[in-house]
Formats: C-alpha cells, structure tokens, sequence
C-alpha cells in the first residue's frame, strides 16, 4: 500500500483549502524557478527518466512525447494542450484533481509548456464540468496575481499564458485531434496522423497534448526526482496512479496507488470490497469502458499496471475500475457500451459509423437471446474488421468491450441463445 509520504495528490479528496496559500503549504510552487533554471534538456531527461507513462490511457512515455517538440522555433509558436475531457465511463480522476488540487495542474502547465517552449497552455475542459472550470479559473487568476505564470512566470523571464476553455459534452473531443479542431473552432472530428500535433497541431502550430494526470504530477516529480518516482510501481511501469473504483463495491472512490497493485488489493483496502464478498466477483473492466472486461478468475492475481494488464489481452486505459458482480447481467452491460459508441460515434469513417451501429443492435438481440448461434462468430468477425480500420481509437473502443465479452463470456450467450432467454421477460 502507497505510503503517505509518497502520494502525489495530498488533496484528492478536498480535505483542505484549493486556493494557492493552502496548495502552497501543501508543497505546491516550491522552487518552481529553480527547476525552470535547470533548463528544458534537463527537464525532459528527468520526466524521461522517471519513466511517467501518460495517464490518459494510452501510456506514452511522457518525457518521449516532450521530446518530440522542434527544439528550434521555426516562427511558430508551440503550444501544450491539456486534455481534460474526461468522458470515458468509469472515470472521474481529473475531475477531482481539477476540483481540489488545480494549482498542481497549473504548475505543471507551467513546467510542461516551458520544457517544449511553449507559449502558453490551453486546458480543455469537459463542458459538464462547470464547476470544476471555476475553480481552475479563479486558481489561474490567483497564479497570475501572484506572478506564478504570465510574464516573467515564477522570475525566470520566461512568458507563459494559460487558459480554460471549455467543451460542449462530445466524448470523441477527449481524442486529441478531435479535441484540436474543437479548440480551433471547427466541429470535433479526430484528423488522421500523419502529420502529429507535435508538428502540426493547434492552428498548425506544434502541439502537445497531455492528460490532466500526466501534467498535474511533473512537478512533484521534477521536485522530489525521477528516482524516487521510478523506485515506486514497478519496471516500465512506475510510479502512482489515481485509480477510479466503481461498480459493485462498498466503497466506490478515487485513490491514488503505487502502479502494479494487485487489483483484489485495490479493490478490498480501498473500496470496501465487493458487495457480497470476493467469491460474489463475476468481472471486472480495469481501465475504463474502452478495455476487455476480465473474468474472476483472472482478477484474483492480475497486478493493475500497463503491460500485466496487457498481458491477458486487456488494458490499463484511464485505469478507471468497474467492478461488476454476479447479479449484473454482463451481456446487458456491454450491449449498453456498445449503444454508448455508436451514439458517440462522429461518423465520418464507415467502419465505425456502421459497424458501431450494427454492433448494437446484435448486442441487443444477443441480450435477449435472439439471435443464431452462427452470429457470435460475425459479430467477433465484424469488430476485427473495425479494430485498426478506423481514422481513430472509437472503432477499437468499440470492438474490444465485445471481444472480451466473447473471449470469456461465450457460454452465456450460448445459453440464451439455445433457451431464447428473455431478461426483460422475467422483470
Ligand atoms: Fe469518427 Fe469513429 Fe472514425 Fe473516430 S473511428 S474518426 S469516432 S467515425
């Protein structure tokens, strides 16, 4: 179990005070000049060093992203993006980072942007999040006030901008060229890659985005040093992790945790356990809705990090756990997922378009049993056929939720396809 000493985030569960003097005394602005003084070469090794993988669910190394940026303006400004619309099912860790420890994210907007020479940040905030966008407004005035960023940012000469800007409540806007053409103004469609934001990204400026979590711990990293939060988690996969526990559990909530705990352990120290006890477990998403649910049987010895999850063919994603036990009716919950991404869908490439909506509506006939058996292998056959077809990451979404559920729910559907069960029936 983490260590109090080593959690970043002191007040995720809004404790204390946000505002700047309470985040100070907290640790927050503790010699932020000096680590913009060591220079963006030395800034970058050491996130490099510390081996933070991005938080947003892909798992980048995040000083390798960084790094990606032109060392030489050739005229056009950079800038850094952060990604907070938090939209996926299951998560809600950057909300309350946002909510009760904004000037940790401000502080790392500013540390982030100066080591790829950005001129200012613009963080993209879910539209629902109307509280939230407050708080970080009126924490960015309280960073402004104080000379923390704008000109001469913490006395270092260096000019830094940051802004709020907030969406309209699309999920396709956390991908981040969707989120991109949002920021620009244009309706929020994913671009195809090539060419990367960190050549051309906002207004055809280099660009980088990053997730809420990956910003908001730089500096405690930069503070304390890559070694300390390379010696917690395990090997390329270190340091903590907000994870967010839903679902059937006694105690749904966020926690901060070294990477690699095992998930029975995060489950039953942290979130009361599963109603009805561990034996009552029937499965688990462990990375938010976009990850192949994973049976109890794996679940009793799976370590919650990047590549043990990946190893039994699901994810870390947004590390957002969604517990479900025997009395969810699992086929229902993925129909329910698959309805989420054809209304989510943006539409303009067709195997996601149509194969998101033909999805659905076998998840639903498999639901009520009514489908043939023969359609269990079509509809495995049709989301290969979206999976890695698509201009961005929803075709996957939307084909690995099912995949899981096939993987090592095939039983089940069988069952009610052979005794035409009908939950909606018996209700
Ligand atoms: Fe839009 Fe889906 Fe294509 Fe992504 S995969 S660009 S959401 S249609």
């Amino acid at each position: 179990m983490l260590a109090d000493q080593d959690r970043i985030f002191t007040n995720l569960y809004g404790h204390h005070d946000w505002r700047l003097k309470s985040a100070r005394m907290r640790g927050d602005w503790d010699g932020t000049g000096e680590i913009l003084a060591r220079g963006r070469d030395a800034i970058i090794d050491e996130m490099k060093k510390s081996g933070l993988r991005g938080r947003g669910g892909a798992g980048f190394p995040t000083g390798l992203k960084w790094s990606f940026m032109p060392k030489q303006s050739d005229g056009r400004p950079a800038y850094l993006v952060v990604n907070a619309d938090e939209g996926e099912p299951g998560t809600c860790k950057d909300r309350d980072m946002m909510r009760h420890d904004p000037h940790k994210l401000i502080e790392g907007c500013l540390v982030a942007g100066f080591a790829m020479n950005a001129v200012a940040a613009y963080i993209y905030i879910r539209g629902e999040f109307h509280d939230e966008a407050d708080v970080l407004e009126a924490a960015i005035d309280e960073a402004y006030e104080a000379g923390l960023v704008g000109r001469n940012a913490c006395g270092s000469g260096y000019d830094f901008d940051v802004y709020v800007h907030r969406g309209a409540g699309a999920y396709i806007c956390g991908e981040e060229t969707a989120l991109i053409q949002s920021l620009e103004g244009h309706k929020g469609q994913p671009r195809l890659k090539p060419p990367f934001p960190a050549n051309v990204g906002v207004w055809g400026c280099p660009t980088t985005v990053n997730n809420v979590e990956s910003i908001a711990v730089a500096p405690t990293i930069l503070r304390r040093g890559a070694e300390w939060f390379a010696g917690l988690g395990r090997p390329n996969n270190t340091g903590t992790k907000v994870f967010c526990i839903s679902g059937c559990v006694n105690q749904p909530c966020n926690v901060e945790e070294e990477m690699g705990i095992p998930l029975r352990e995060l489950i039953e120290k942290h979130a009361g356990g599963v109603i009805g006890g561990w034996d009552n477990l029937q499965a688990v998403i462990p990375g938010g809705a976009s990850v192949p649910l994973l049976p109890k049987a794996t679940c009793d010895e799976i370590l919650m990090d990047f590549d043990s999850l990946r190893e039994v063919k699901s994810g870390l994603g947004t590390a957002a756990v969604i517990v479900m036990d025997k009395s969810v009716d699992v086929v229902r919950a993925i129909a329910r997922l698959s309805k989420f991404y054809k209304h989510e869908s943006c539409g303009q490439c067709t195997p996601c378009r149509e194969g998101t909506g033909w999805m659905w509506r076998v998840m639903e006939r498999l639901v009520r049993g009514e489908a043939e058996l023969s359609e269990i292998d079509t509809l495995l056959e049709v989301t290969y056929q979206v999976e890695g077809h698509t201009i961005c990451a929803l075709g996957d979404a939307a084909a690995w939720p099912i995949q899981g559920l096939v993987r090592h729910f095939r039983p089940e559907l069988e069952r009610r396809i052979k005794e035409r069960y009908a939950p909606q029936a018996a209700e």
